[in-house]
């Protein structure tokens, strides 16, 4: 286990670092910046695995990424398959790492892990063709009468257009 403890500066790989967390805190990651790119997935697999309508990740190289605190309180889901593993806090749940056996020198980490700049801005969508048809897709909204801050899609009488098949 790596402990968490403060290194010197010239041992880092460049000069300005992105922390992320997980909600409870006890995990706490850092990459070097720039992060070497960002994405959308809108795969079923990390669809699924992340419980959103599609996860966001920023890619690291490994030399470049460091698990700050708790590693202990990873938990790892190894999907032999797939060739994937996914890593999160086995204490709040929160996803925390993304690694794929075809690219062994990367680790992919969802986007909203930092809360500061990670040096890239997610402007790619992968597996779009997969997209989940209950995404939300910008129509217009109104507020829900008697709930605040509460918006609803208005009725439309035209089917949704989605890219790819209802999932
Ligand atoms: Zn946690």
């Amino acid at each position: 286990m790596r402990q968490a403890s403060p290194r010197p500066k010239s041992t880092k790989a460049s000069a300005v670092q992105a922390e992320g967390r997980c909600i409870c805190g006890a995990v706490r990651i850092e990459i070097d910046v720039p992060a070497v790119w960002a994405w959308h997935d809108h795969s079923p697999a990390s669809r699924h695995a992340q419980g959103c309508a599609y996860a966001t990740y920023i890619g690291s190289w490994k030399s470049r990424f460091r698990i700050l605190e708790g590693e202990d309180s990873l938990t790892r889901f190894e999907d032999a398959d797939a060739e994937t593993t996914r890593s999160f806090c086995g204490q709040c749940g929160t996803p925390v790492l993304y690694e794929r056996g075809r690219s062994p020198r990367y680790v992919n980490i969802p986007r909203a892990l930092f809360t500061t700049r990670t040096g890239r801005e997610p402007r790619y969508h992968v597996h779009l063709q997969e997209q989940a048809e209950w995404i939300y897709l910008g129509e217009p909204l109104s507020p829900l009468k008697g709930f605040p801050g509460v918006m609803r899609v208005r009725p439309s009488r035209k089917p949704r257009t989605v890219v790819g098949p209802p999932i």
